[in-house]
């Protein structure tokens, strides 16, 4: 059985406004501590995983921010890696990046232990919008961090955008997605702001010192991500990600189709046979349980067949292709249609749902209302 492989990275110059991520103050100490004891962990799983468990499709390293480590830890890592697990040939092996975290000469580096897809998290292209959300740097360093990751020889880049940010306008938004087409990443990501419970910006929008993005408008903006996306040859493959034909992100399709995959890192998820488990969330707390020889994990559960069905379709439906009902029977020896019969004659009902070629999935209809779906399937 082969696994993706997520590292987690807790490390990053300065909280965003937003952010309920696991992220910590980098800190000499603790991103020494916190090295050590991932290459623990890492030789942990290397000697207690069966064989055919150690087979790694993907490698993600995501934060945090992961570019807050300089190139020499990312090669002590992947060399630690490469001892414990075979990778495959085409692993892919991506970066999380912030602009203003990455220069020149780490691209290269990063390249040359073997990256061969970066991450960049540039949000906005617009600097009052950045600001809003509290981030580290300008629209001018993400255009700049773009262009330093192609001279360092990445032609698998991903850009990540938000979308219904407080002030923000349908023309701010158009400008962004025209300027990001203009640079032509492989990969775009598209995501509707979450105002996470206690992080400042939604204390500020609680206590009317910023108004929300409405509803409406933010409505608007994913639809129009989806039209102007989809008009310049970008596959609308999954709810918020766009790729260029055959740039899909190996390793999240791996999360969508509910195959196994190992988090290592403070507060990384891990589902490797049947069993879902996380690692502590304190990194205090994981570099504990690693000196003592112990697996970081802080809880755990065996999942049943009707969990795994039920992840397997919330999961699969966020798939603009969604799930493929002949896979479903061959891995639960049951059809979709007698398990979740009612849920789907009713979802059919209301034009959220349809099946097409033997699979299972959202309408147009359904895509901006999917939370509504999944609910049916849990
Ligand atoms: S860079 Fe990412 S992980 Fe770090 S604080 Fe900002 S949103 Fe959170």
């Amino acid at each position: 059985m082969s696994i993706a492989l997520y590292i987690h990275v807790p490390f990053c110059i300065k909280k965003c406004l937003y952010c309920d991520f696991t992220s910590y103050p980098l800190e000499g100490g603790a991103v020494k501590n916190y090295l050590a004891s991932l290459i623990k962990e890492i030789n942990l799983y290397g000697t207690s995983l069966a064989e055919e468990d150690k087979i790694i499709t993907s490698i993600f390293f995501g934060g945090g921010t992961p570019t807050t480590l300089p190139v020499a830890s990312f090669e002590m890592v992947l060399a630690a890696v490469r001892s414990s697990f075979l990778l495959t040939p085409g692993c892919e092996v991506t970066v999380e990046a912030n602009p203003g975290t990455i220069n020149g000469a780490e691209l290269t580096g990063l390249r040359e232990l073997g990256v061969n897809r970066l991450s960049i998290g540039v949000q906005s292209f617009q600097d009052r919008l950045l600001q809003v959300l509290g981030r580290t740097h300008s629209g001018d360093q993400a255009v700049e961090a773009m262009q330093l990751a192609r001279k360092a020889g990445f032609d698998n880049l991903n850009l990540d955008f938000i979308f219904g940010i407080p002030g923000q306008t349908n023309y701010d938004w158009q400008e962004t997605l025209q300027q990001a087409v203009e640079i032509a990443p492989e990969h775009i990501a598209a995501y509707g702001l979450q105002l996470e419970e206690g992080t400042p910006l939604e204390q500020a929008v609680l206590h009317g010192a910023t108004c929300p993005c409405p509803e409406e408008t933010e409505a608007d903006m994913y639809q129009d991500a989806i039209a102007f996306l989809t008009a310049r040859g970008y596959n609308h493959y999954e709810i918020s990600n766009f790729a260029q034909p055959g740039r899909e992100c190996a390793h999240n399709l791996i999360y969508w189709l509910n195959q196994p995959y190992l988090g290592l890192g403070p507060a990384a998820h891990s589902l490797i046979k049947g069993v879902r488990s996380a690692n502590d969330i304190s990194l205090d707390g994981y570099c504990d349980h690693l000196s003592r020889k112990e697996y970081p994990i802080e809880h755990s559960t065996c999942l049943t067949p009707a969990d795994e069905m039920s992840e397997t379709m919330f999961l699969g439906l966020r798939l603009t292709d969604g799930v493929d009902l002949n896979q479903f029977y061959q891995r639960f020896g049951r059809r979709v249609e007698d398990v979740y019969g009612s849920a789907i004659v009713d979802l059919r009902g209301k034009g959220l749902l349809e099946i097409s070629r033997g699979r299972l999935h959202l309408t147009a209809k359904g895509l901006p209302l999917a939370n509504v779906v999944f609910r049916e399937f849990i």
